[in-house]
């Protein structure tokens, strides 16, 4: 199955509601007219909630080919949680992903693999795309045990996820050493990791299903080593921090083909 490349910026704790859109828009002018050599690939970014509001308010405006979503959700629907979001007040701003499990919320927010499910899951019930993030720290890497410790991650953070739902879950796998650090891992080492992904998929569900999920890599992705990791076969695109708050290079990433 052919699968459609999805290149996606976390903006992470960045930029006000003004910046946010004025970013959005040089990323549209910058894919337009880059419209002749701009592949198939779906652009999605992912800005702060307070931001959302009016990136919704710019794409739909201005119908740009620009998905948004955010970066976290809650795991409950409604109720006395304050400070959360829940997913369907995401999917009523127009909301298309949400990042689950970024390795920043599991070490600064302690969100275990069963947190990181029960928010996956709750993405899936309202219609929104999870882009469900995995990987290793450096002791891991250090190790060996790299492949072995980012499956049972996996696993534990798709629990409760059906076999009808998974063909529409992104995984991004981001090893933790290569996030914000200019450390980026081989497109070897991304490959391996990302085929054993798909590996694990399809013992979990099916082969059909490992065929149709999207499996990302991401850490410290920029536009020099971007084409090289989104080049291999079981890499389908691109989780991109630091790099997607820069129009230009956001856009040479989106356009690695
Ligand atoms: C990220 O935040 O998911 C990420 C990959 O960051 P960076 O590209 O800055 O390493």
């Amino acid at each position: 199955m052919a699968r459609t490349p999805l290149i996606a910026g976390n903006w992470k704790l960045n930029l006000d509601h003004h910046e946010a859109v004025h970013l959005v828009q040089k990323l549209a002018w910058t894919l337009k007219d880059a419209k002749h050599d701009f592949g198939t690939a779906e652009v999605v970014v992912l800005p702060s909630f307070t931001n959302i509001r009016s990136v919704q308010t710019l794409v739909d405006a201005d119908k740009l080919e620009i998905g948004y979503g955010a970066q976290d959700v809650s795991a409950h629907a409604s109720g006395a949680y304050t400070g959360e979001v829940s997913a369907a007040q995401l999917a009523k701003l127009g909301v298309t992903y949400v990042a689950t499990g970024h390795s920043e919320r599991r070490e600064y927010h302690g969100e275990s693999d069963a947190v990181v499910a029960a928010k996956t899951v709750a993405a899936l019930g309202a219609g929104i795309t999870p882009i469900v993030c995995v990987g290793e720290g450096l002791e891991i890497r250090k190790a060996g045990t790299h492949v072995e410790y980012t499956l049972t991650q996996l696993e534990g953070s798709l629990a409760g996820v059906t076999a009808e739902q998974a063909p529409t879950v992104v995984i991004a796998y981001e090893p933790v050493w290569a996030i914000g650090t200019g450390e980026v891992a081989t497109p070897e080492d991304a490959q391996e990791v990302c085929e054993a992904i798909r590996g694990k998929l399809a013992e979990l569900y099916s082969a059909e299903v490992a065929d149709a999920v999207r499996v990302l890599y991401g850490g410290s992705v920029k536009s020099g080593n971007a084409a090289q990791i989104i080049g291999k076969p079981d890499v389908d695109g691109a989780l991109v921090g630091g790099a997607s708050l820069d129009a230009e290079e956001f856009a040479k990433i989106a356009r690695f083909q």
